[in-house]
């Protein structure tokens, strides 16, 4: 029998006004899976991890927690419910310390999920020791790379079930590149759910893992496998590539 679900989305699609960000898709998540959302720019990916997130209201369809339906539960209770985003661009909170924008994130998970805050808090500076060393700067001061790992840890302190990432490796150095996945790698090996919106190719596996490629709104390819990077390329390019 097919595992059961965590997370799954039954018919999505999202408007911008008369813009169809999103056409109608569906896709399951199993519990300790990774599920790549790969597309050019604008192909909708921010707006389906939004959609899945509650960051966005869909247009038709659902949004199914454990076979539940979620459509229309705020944010900030599927935040409790254990559905964290890291969204793009890092979430920047400028004037507030590292150690408080982890307060925040402690603090948006709900109680019977969390351990006590020192115990959270080690767990998350065990991923990223570098974030234990600049507690109380200010996050503005950051790098591009240490900024995107503080994001990944305030997500993490919410104790999501299932985390989704959008572009993490946006505008980042090789080297930071390199370390943000890196403690990826160890969250997928210790079993948590991802939904990972990236461009292109990640450096990132899972033994559960499908891929959904998505252009201009629609999904061109949904496989439990990666594309090839020549599929990937043709994909991308559509039809005259692939000729
Ligand atoms: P990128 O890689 O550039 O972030 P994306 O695949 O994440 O792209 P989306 O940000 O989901 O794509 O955008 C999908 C489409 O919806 C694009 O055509 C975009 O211009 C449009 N769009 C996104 N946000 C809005 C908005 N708030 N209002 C109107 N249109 C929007």
């Amino acid at each position: 029998m097919p595992e059961a679900a965590l997370l799954s989305a039954d018919a999505l699609s999202v408007r911008y006004g008369r813009s169809e960000a999103l056409r109608p898709m569906s896709f399951q998540v199993t519990p300790g899976s990774l599920t790549l959302v790969l597309g050019p720019n604008g192909a909708g990916k921010t707006t389906l991890v939004k959609a899945l997130a509650g960051a966005v209201l869909p247009q038709s369809g659902k949004v199914l927690l454990r076979g539940e339906d979620i459509t229309w539960v705020p944010a900030h209770r599927r935040v409790r419910r254990g559905i964290a985003l890291v969204p793009e661009g890092r979430g920047r909170l400028p004037g507030l310390s590292v150690n408080d924008n982890l307060v925040l994130g402690w603090n948006s998970a709900s109680r019977d999920r969390r351990a006590t805050r020192a115990e959270d808090f080690a767990a998350v500076l065990a991923l990223f020791p570098v974030l234990a060393e600049r507690l109380e700067q200010d996050c503005s001061t950051l790098s591009g790379g240490e900024m995107q790992m503080l994001a990944i840890a305030r997500a993490l302190l919410a104790k999501p079930d299932i985390l989704l990432l959008d572009e993490p490796s946006l505008g980042l150095a090789p080297l930071a590149v390199a370390r943000v996945y890196q403690a990826l790698a160890t969250l997928v090996a210790n079993g948590l759910s991802m939904v990972l919106v990236e461009q292109k190719a990640v450096p990132l596996a899972s033994p559960q893992e499908s891929t959904i490629v998505l252009r201009n709104g629609r999904v061109i390819f949904q496989e439990s496998r990666r594309p090839t990077r020549e599929e990937l390329a043709a994909l991308y390019l559509g039809e005259r590539a692939a000729r």
